[in-house]
């Protein structure tokens, strides 16, 4: 009784939103209403595995209670002064981010594409300005299958048509590449007007596309042989989702420009950032860029506690081993439906041997039947990315459920 009640009522929110909310997305039929650490909770009380967690925006686990502190706190305190004034929270979270990073300035914005909009204008402005390029001719080179966000600077440079289609026109001087492909890269570079190279040191909306050992390492060579700036969009991969606090960790590459986004605030509010060294960042003056809430006190207090949290609560090291397990686990099924098991960290994908485009989608469907949730990305492979402050045995768990869905099917 109790069960067709929840049921009704899951089916009464999803239509209002369906009435009154645009049609953007095609969410899994399920209503959530409360979520900590790893789990989340519908409205019916059922409790599921959250192994999207906001597409990597909360792996430090929903609701953690020192960032909803810090929030409470500085709530009651200032939330938004805009940038006309000066703030008393800016000013060290900037230092606080820079010495974590290794850089000399942070330019604070809010979601992860106005954070790639930010690093394509600091892109241009250095190779006019000090690269000595000539106005309006700068070249980005991206790589094909890239997600970096839904502007409409931004969608010039994908390669999905999902994306584009019906958006255009675009902004040129795009040099699109395929990804984890040092002989492109090289040949693209030989273009004198090239600026920088925005890349994804592991494709994530593409299906968690893991490159080749070096593949980072050798294109960070390259660019600086070209006088090119290496720009590293992390917003997906970084703050330890893959195992380390970083994905170009791996390969010890300190970007030219680092993008972060989603996790800097552990799920709570938008906050992104840009960071570079002065030579690039100083070359954008007052009055040029910004953004009313970027660098607001408030996202300033959270985004530090997102990040002591994810140190002091040892979450890389976390993935790397959960991940290790979930790889191995997975594998080891060798069912015929999974193509490959793939993946860092807790940042993983399973590509669905199937040519019903549907499959994906029905098996996301059976796992939140038996309490785990997961979104197919582009038709074929399956996402898992637990918040990280997922238990082993919460791991062994899941895989469980997930191997149990599969056999199943
Ligand atoms: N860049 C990457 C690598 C992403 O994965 C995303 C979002 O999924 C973005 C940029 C855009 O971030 P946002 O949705 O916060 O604008």
């Amino acid at each position: 009784m109790e069960q067709i009640f929840s049921q009704t009522f899951s089916d009464e929110l999803i239509a209002i939103e369906q009435q009154f909310n645009a049609h953007n997305y095609h969410p899994l039929p399920v209503v959530l209403e409360k979520g900590k650490g790893a789990f989340v909770w519908d409205v019916g009380g059922k409790k599921y595995f959250d192994f999207l967690a906001a597409y990597s925006a909360v792996n430090q686990g929903h609701c953690h209670p020192k960032i909803i502190d810090a929030l409470i706190d500085q709530a009651q305190l200032l939330t938004l002064t805009s940038r006309a004034f000066y703030n008393n929270k800016l000013g060290a979270f900037a230092q606080y981010i820079t010495s974590l990073f290794g850089y000399d300035k942070v330019l604070p914005m809010n979601t992860g594409v106005e954070a790639v909009e930010t690093a394509i204008k600091l892109c241009r402005r250095w190779a006019y300005d000090v690269k000595g390029l000539k106005e309006n001719e700068a070249k980005i080179i991206v790589c094909e299958n890239n997600f970096h966000g839904r502007t409409t600077g931004v969608i010039s440079f994908s390669t999905d048509p999902s994306s584009t289609s019906g958006f255009g026109p675009f902004m040129p001087n795009y040099i699109k590449i395929p990804f984890n492909d040092l002989k492109a890269l090289e040949i693209a570079l030989q273009d004198k007007n090239v600026a920088s190279f925005l890349v994804e040191p592991i494709q994530g909306e593409a299906g968690v596309i893991v490159p080749t050992d070096g593949y980072l390492s050798q294109s960070y060579a390259l660019c600086k042989a070209a006088n090119v700036l290496f720009v590293a969009d992390e917003i997906q991969t970084g703050l330890c989702r893959t195992g380390k606090m970083l994905a170009c960790d791996f390969e010890n590459v300190h970007p030219d420009m680092l993008i972060l986004g989603k996790a800097l605030s552990g799920g709570v509010l938008p906050v992104s950032a840009v960071l570079c060294d002065d030579d690039i960042m100083l070359n954008i003056k007052a009055g040029e860029h910004g953004s009313t809430y970027g660098g607001n006190p408030l996202a300033c207090a959270v985004s530090m506690a997102a990040l002591e949290v994810l140190q002091k609560e040892n979450m890389a090291q976390n993935a790397e081993a959960l991940g290790k397990i979930f790889r191995t686990e997975l594998q080891n099924l060798h069912h015929p439906l999974i193509k490959e098991v793939r993946g860092k960290g807790l940042f993983n994908a399973i590509e669905i041997n199937s040519t019903n485009e549907e499959t994906a989608w029905q098996i996301c469907l059976q796992l939140k039947e038996n309490g785990l949730l997961a979104k197919p990305t582009h038709g074929d492979k399956i996402r898992f990315a637990p918040p990280l402050c997922l238990k082993t045995e919460e791991l062994l768990e899941s895989v469980e459920i997930i191997k149990k869905v599969i056999m199943n099917f």
